[in-house]
């Protein structure tokens, strides 16, 4: 689990039912939920949450750095709860999903400093593509 709603009273967060179910809706382990998915879940256990709350909840989420926006070529933006496990994306271009991987190795350290241009690094995105399985076997 990604025990968000955790962190979140941790921090101090002013836990609404409104923002608490955002938070409810997010929690869990591989979930890249696109910002109208957050909604759709969220109204089916507070039916008078609106489309805005939601938006503007995941934005403050975002902005204390407890989700991850993941932005996937051309869909819309996915928000992801694992923000303090580094990982990155398995992506398949069939249907869009989207596992957590955990390659081997430090991608930092796989940029040699000829290639760094003097920059002090601090994070490495790296986005793997293919097919998932469902999508592999063409239905
Ligand atoms: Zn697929
Ligand atoms: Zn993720």
């Amino acid at each position: 689990m990604s025990d968000l709603l955790e962190r979140l009273r941790g921090r101090g967060w002013r836990l609404t039912s409104q923002r608490r179910v955002v938070a409810e809706v997010l929690d869990g382990e591989h979930v890249h939920l696109t910002a109208d998915e957050v909604h759709a879940r969220a109204v089916e256990r507070l039916p008078e949450i609106s489309r805005a709350t939601v938006y503007n909840t995941l934005g403050e989420l975002v902005g204390l750095g407890e989700v991850l926006e993941v932005a996937t070529d051309g869909r819309a933006k996915r928000y992801d709860p694992n923000a303090h496990h580094a990982h990155q994306h398995l992506v398949c271009y069939g249907c869009g999903a989207i596992r957590d991987v955990h390659p081997q190795g430090d991608p930092l350290a796989a940029l040699p400093a000829s290639e760094r241009f003097g920059f002090t690094l601090s994070g490495a995105e790296i986005t793997y593509r293919g097919l998932c399985p469902d999508c592999s076997t063409g239905s």
